[in-house]
């Protein structure tokens, strides 16, 4: 597998950690499954949430981890989950980083297609403030506004459809 493979979402069934608004009429990008492995993904950024980030010093620094980093990751892969570590620093480096600070075996890729953005606006996004217990609660409870909603469009006949909505894990 390279760097730069993308990953592919699928709507295959299987015994992942926990089921998110599953119903046979989603759409196939509204299930964001791995097509490795079947396991639902959690992206996380490196850089102000693994490490103690103080800011851009340059390409050469690298701040240590962030006390909690490598239990959080652990506590990601126990729930299940595929870790896919994404970020705006070259994957090899991240690599590195991963590997100097023993997290590596908590994750499943690293990915560097994330652009350098001032801000995400994402109806899949959890915001890390810093504090690794509340953002896997946020992680394992999570559910996107329009899976709140309890319907979801149909993709074949343009009907609404009720969402099987969340197992927890
Ligand atoms: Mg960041």
């Amino acid at each position: 597998m390279r760097d730069h493979d993308p990953v592919i979402p699928s709507v295959s069934e299987g015994s992942g950690a926990r089921v998110v608004a599953r119903s046979s009429c989603l759409p196939p990008a509204q299930v964001p499954r791995s097509a490795r492995d079947d396991k639902l993904i959690v992206c996380v950024d490196l850089n102000g949430v693994l490490d103690a980030y103080g800011g851009w010093q340059g390409p050469e620094h690298w701040d240590p981890p962030r006390e909690g980093a490598a239990e959080f990751l652990g506590s990601l892969r126990e729930h299940g989950f595929r870790v896919v570590i994404f970020t705006t620093r070259f994957a090899d480096d991240a690599k590195r980083w991963l590997v100097e600070h023993d997290l590596l075996q908590y994750v499943d890729e690293v990915t560097d297609r994330k652009p350098a953005a001032h801000v995400f606006v994402d109806d899949r996004a959890v915001c890390f403030r810093g504090d690794f217990d509340a953002t896997l609660n946020d992680v394992l409870s999570f559910s996107a506004h329009w899976e709140n909603q309890g319907v979801i469009p149909s993709r074949e006949d343009g009907e609404e459809s009720p969402a099987e909505n969340v197992l927890a894990p």
